[in-house]
């Protein structure tokens, strides 16, 4: 009772939650209470506005290494889904991207057989085509695999990456810091001090990046909040985050799914944890209530919930439909402007750095 009294006189008066505050809301579960917090947050950071992007993803590959338990989207080579795009077809992707997209997000997969120039000579490709357009991309857990198979260091992987065109740094594959929970969950991709260190090398390279947490699956609820706090310790010593995103786990189609029986969380707890995230990230200032993820209408309620980016229009997602997301591969301007209007707050159109377009 104590510790749920001093949380709430920490959100009344805008004091830093520690983790078992955290965790005494969270089992409180009072939804509309989180959610009025966590909007008055959002409307202090960004007053009315809500963002959204003009976006593209390309995935290089699908064909990994790495195997997670998690993951839908990876194969190996010569199964007939996989698929792994030369240079020649990252060109015509670029070349017949609509006018008007303002950023490019690229991650993929972690090939085993090609080199780090096959994935700096993709974005050089980018670059020259859409020379305006911001690169959001490669995740902690690629610059780590760049890291190894280029024997470069983080910052020298990550440094080739800025000269190559790079302008900012996707915030995937944190999934939940902690060894415990990788070690279950994804083995082989990059540890969770290593996911940090990039964004750490990253952050004081200049290089903006984003923050990310999947929840839902083997981790505890402690797990998840000692997750939010070690975003929250990196903000604070670099400040180089810019937005986070919260992915609840997708099961369908994982071995991760079939082999513990999972089932994906409902809204409720989507909309919960994107709260509490908002209200312990007291020094983030964007949080995206990602469409595809959450689908359209739990993501429109995600604008009351803390949320104040509906992200992007993507073109063409797959890493996310491959575990079965239900939502569309992509959505038109109008749409988006139309699902944030009808919440009375106003659509705004941003880049890759929450600036006006
Ligand atoms: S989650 Fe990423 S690293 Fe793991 S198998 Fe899938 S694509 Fe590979």
């Amino acid at each position: 009772m104590k510790l749920l009294t001093s949380a709430h006189d920490k959100i009344s008066s805008g004091g830093r939650l520690t983790v078992d505050e955290i965790l005494a809301l969270y089992e409180e579960n009072d939804l509309l209470y989180l959610a009025e917090s966590a909007r008055r947050v959002k409307e202090r950071k960004t007053g009315r506005k809500v963002f959204y992007t003009v976006n593209r993803h390309i995935n290089l590959t699908n064909v990994c290494s790495a195997n997670c338990s998690l993951c839908a989207f990876s194969c190996q080579s010569g199964d007939n889904h996989a698929f792994t795009l030369e240079l020649a077809d990252v060109e015509q992707a670029v070349r017949c991207q609509v006018s008007g997209v303002s950023e490019i997000h690229i991650v993929s997969a972690l090939h085993p057989t090609k080199d780090f120039a096959y994935y700096v000579d993709a974005v050089k490709l980018v670059k020259k085509f859409l020379p305006h357009v911001g690169i959001n991309a490669f995740t902690p857990v690629e610059i780590v695999n760049f890291a190894n198979i280029s024997g470069k260091s983080f910052a020298d992987v990550l440094r080739e990456l800025i000269d190559a065109g790079v302008t900012s740094l996707a915030g995937g594959g944190a999934e939940i810091l902690s060894d415990r929970v990788r070690e279950i969950i994804c083995p082989k991709k990059c540890s969770a001090v290593e996911w940090l260190e990039v964004m750490r090398t990253a952050h004081k390279l200049g290089l903006r990046t984003n923050a990310s947490m999947m929840f839902g699956h083997v981790e505890t609820i402690r797990e998840r909040v000692e997750h939010l706090i070690k975003l929250r310790d990196l903000q604070d010593e670099t400040g180089g985050f810019v937005a986070m995103m919260l992915f609840p786990f997708h099961p369908e189609n994982t071995r991760l799914g079939e082999q513990f029986k999972l089932q994906r969380v409902g809204s409720w707890e989507d909309l919960k944890m994107l709260a509490l995230a908002r209200l312990a990230l007291d020094n983030f200032d964007h949080f995206k209530a990602f469409w595809v993820m959450l689908t359209l209408p739990v993501a429109q309620l995600a604008l009351s919930f803390g949320a104040d980016d509906l992200d992007g229009t993507l073109g063409e997602e797959k890493i996310i439909h491959a575990a079965g997301a239900k939502s569309s591969a992509g959505i038109t301007v109008d749409k988006l402007r139309k699902i944030i209007s009808e919440t009375a707050y106003l659509p705004v159109e941003r880049d890759s750095f929450y600036r006006e377009v």
